[in-house]
């Protein structure tokens, strides 16, 4: 069943592109280690830990000295739910992302479908844990940073109590930091879902106030897209040439080989002809230089 917030339900697909071979895995990463290649993006439209290949992705990069971002959806299923397997991946990640699109039993298994939020919540608390045993273990190796992937929608959007209680539990158990997203909605996507999980433009710049209020005293650091959204309010769209693309030094590859370069949801699942397609109107060139 599909997170109803994926591109691919919003473009009302059943399936994505199926599951990249091996094969082409590897040839992208060799391609990519002569052009200097810095980290590997496992990102799949699916979660990354159930890619049959993920253990051997996992060596390939251990091998080429190559760290992975990884997103995940917090399940770590099968062996990646062991302490070894948290291990490994404290280990072979520069971060790792856990989402989170909602935060009660309710709206999380509504928002992740097959989820458990107490399983979640154990998952993170065992991974942060871990990191910290691991990072006073491991002197001048790298250990993976935490952090959590909020998705804020109408049916998760935290008042100040709520705000305070995430920080608190997220500081309490040493996640480093959090991303505060705002859904985002192709221009495809069904007016129901639209009506039924998009926040209103005034409820955004709301969060962002508390949001901004609530990080200064928080060790946890606060950041995502929620935090240019006011820019987004304020300003006209962006001329072609005024802000470069943030996302210049990375390439997308898909599952048949080929290579694309934008990472626009609109452009890569929605209607690449609309205006969120285009660079000059693009949303994500307010995005700061650095990954998040
Ligand atoms: S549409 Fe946005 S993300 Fe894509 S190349 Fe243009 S500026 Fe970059």
């Amino acid at each position: 069943m599909l997170c109803p917030l994926c591109f691919l339900a919003q473009r009302q697909a059943k399936f994505g592109l199926g599951e990249m071979p091996f094969a082409t895995v590897r040839a992208a990463i060799e391609n990519a280690l002569k052009e200097g290649l810095r980290e590997v993006i496992p990102s799949t439209m699916g979660e990354p830990l159930l890619y049959s290949h993920f253990a051997e992705l996992l060596e390939l990069c251990e091998a080429s000295g190559v760290p992975l971002n990884l997103t995940t959806n917090g399940s770590f299923p099968g062996k990646w739910g062991t302490e070894e397997g948290m291990r490994r991946l404290l280990h072979a990640c520069s971060d790792i992302k856990v989402s989170c699109m909602g935060f009660d039993d309710a709206v999380f298994s509504e928002m992740m479908p097959g989820g458990d939020f107490s399983q979640w919540k154990s998952n993170v608390e065992r991974l942060a844990s871990l990191a910290r045993t691991e990072r006073a273990a491991a002197g001048d190796e790298p250990v993976s940073t935490i952090s959590l992937q909020v998705t804020l929608h109408k049916k998760f959007a935290p008042d100040a109590g709520a705000v305070h209680s995430i920080l608190h539990w997220a500081q309490s158990i040493g996640i480093d930091r959090i991303k505060w997203n705002p859904a985002v909605f192709l221009s495809t996507a069904p007016d129901e879902l639209v009506r039924q999980y998009a926040l209103e433009p005034d409820k955004i710049l709301a969060l962002n106030s508390l949001l901004v209020q609530s990080a200064k005293s928080s060790k946890v650091r606060c950041e995502g897209s929620l935090f240019f959204e006011p820019l987004l309010a304020a300003q006209e769209p962006c001329r072609e040439d005024s802000i470069p693309c943030p996302f210049d030094d990375e390439l997308w590859v898909l599952p048949d080989g080929s290579v694309q370069y934008c990472p626009n949801p609109e452009r890569r699942y929605g209607n690449p002809a609309s205006s969120m397609a285009q660079c000059s109107r693009c949303l994500m060139r307010n995005a700061p230089r650095h990954k998040f």
